[in-house]
């Protein structure tokens, strides 16, 4: 298995025009427990692998076509997509929505290619896979006016990154479930088929060459937002410099803070994604399952307290309160992306995550207490028994 400061190293190979990495946030760089592996099971170049003996990450840099596709499934943040950024993205999308009367559509790149001569470019934004596109985008579009939301794309089968599409197929799934139960009516849909509101419209020369114009001014008006965002990308994220760091400076950044963790860091993504849900109103009070929230389940009566997995819980949607009298797990579903860092560093196997979160807790901003001051107790009295046995030399039950 690969050092922590390989790990890194891994990571920042992948670092590219297409992406940004933050190796800060990665779960394995964290703890090298962690079984996420999540952008290596979405990559669809083999840019990322994993080690069949191992379960070790290896990264091919140069397989690496910058689709972004990693970026969505990685639920900590600590690949970003850049050029453009998810921000970039979602302001391009809305201002195509707006010229298309309320229909989003946003295709994949060998979709655009093939049909860019039929199709109005201004109406409509292009990725260069729809594996791209995460659940926020698709709820901030319907939030702020989209009416239906199509993902074009090619045939999927014969495309070098087919794998993409999986990474579509969920992402539309949790978008439509989460605005079903947020009251929208707007979907989200893929689809072979470009709707007929993008296509290009004859027009005379006079009509063609002004309309050329202002796309052209359009397009460049985008570019300067992608350039601007690009640049506030990092700012963004609170990564603070794209100078390259060596892999001990970024392992020192994983100190350990005054409140007894290492830094957290909820992904600029849920933060929009909340967002937009909020935009849309009060959701229903009912259990829903995603791969985006997580619900932690204690065993009380297995837990000793130690509060590892807050310690490690990379955005900080488990925290420990500890004072003289009281010793509590707070518990965040919202801010909580599924990374099961928490699951895989239980020594007591006695935390598990569900994917089941109840929506309303999520908008309301709820938070769950585990009062765990009787488990802590009852590890303080086994070190003291295991101390009082070490001070005696034998069995203190003999
Ligand atoms: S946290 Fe992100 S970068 Fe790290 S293994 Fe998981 S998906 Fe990959
Ligand atoms: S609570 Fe667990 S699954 Fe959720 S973000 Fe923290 S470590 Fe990851």
């Amino acid at each position: 298995m690969p050092s922590i400061a390989d790990t890194v190293e891994l990571l920042q190979s992948l670092e590219n025009t297409g992406i940004v990495v933050e190796p800060t946030r990665c779960a394995v760089v964290r703890n090298r427990n962690a079984s996420c592996r999540k952008c290596a099971d979405a990559c669809t170049s083999h840019a990322i692998v994993i080690e069949p003996e191992s379960n070790a990450i290896r990264i091919e840099p140069e397989n690496c076509v910058g689709c972004g596709t990693c970026t969505t499934a990685c639920p900590t943040g600590a690949l970003e997509a850049r050029k453009p950024s998810d921000v970039a993205l979602a302001e391009a999308a809305q201002a195509a929505c707006s010229a298309n009367e309320g229909t989003a559509v946003i295709a994949c790149a060998p979709m655009y290619e093939a049909a860019k001569d039929l199709v109005d470019s201004s109406r409509l934004v292009r990725v260069g896979c729809l594996g791209r596109v995460e659940e926020g985008l698709i709820v901030s579009l319907a939030a702020h006016g989209a009416t239906r939301v199509r993902l074009v794309c090619a045939d999927c089968a014969s495309c070098a990154q087919s794998h993409g599409i999986d990474m579509a197929e969920t992402v539309v799934a949790n978008a439509n479930l989460l605005l079903e139960l947020w009251g929208s009516d707007v979907r989200a849909k893929i689809t072979p088929k470009f709707p007929s509101s993008v296509r290009k419209v004859r027009k005379d020369a006079y009509d063609s060459h002004r309309r050329a114009f202002f796309h052209d001014l359009g397009s460049e008006a985008r570019d300067a937002v992608g350039v601007a965002t690009d640049m506030a990308l990092e700012k963004e994220l609170g990564i603070e410099s794209k100078t390259r760091l060596s892999p001990t400076q970024i392992l020192a950044k994983l100190r350990v803070t005054d409140h007894g963790t290492l830094p957290h860091a909820v992904p600029a993504k849920r933060r929009r994604l909340l967002d937009a849900l909020d935009a849309l109103g009060k959701p229903a009070d009912e259990l829903a399952s995603t791969r985006l929230f997580g619900q932690v389940v204690i065993d009380a009566c297995a837990c000793t307290a130690c509060g590892m997995c807050a310690v490690f819980c990379p955005t900080g949607a488990l925290t420990n309160e500890v004072d003289r009298d009281f010793n509590t797990l707070v518990h965040y579903p919202g801010a909580c992306v599924q990374c099961r860092t928490c699951e895989d560093v239980c020594m007591k196997d006695c935390l598990s995550l569900s994917d089941e979160v109840f929506v309303r807790d999520v908008a309301d901003g709820r938070v769950e207490r585990y009062d765990l001051s009787a488990s802590a107790q009852n590890a303080n009295d086994h070190s003291l028994f295991g101390a009082a046995k070490r001070m005696i030399g034998g069995n203190i039950h003999d």
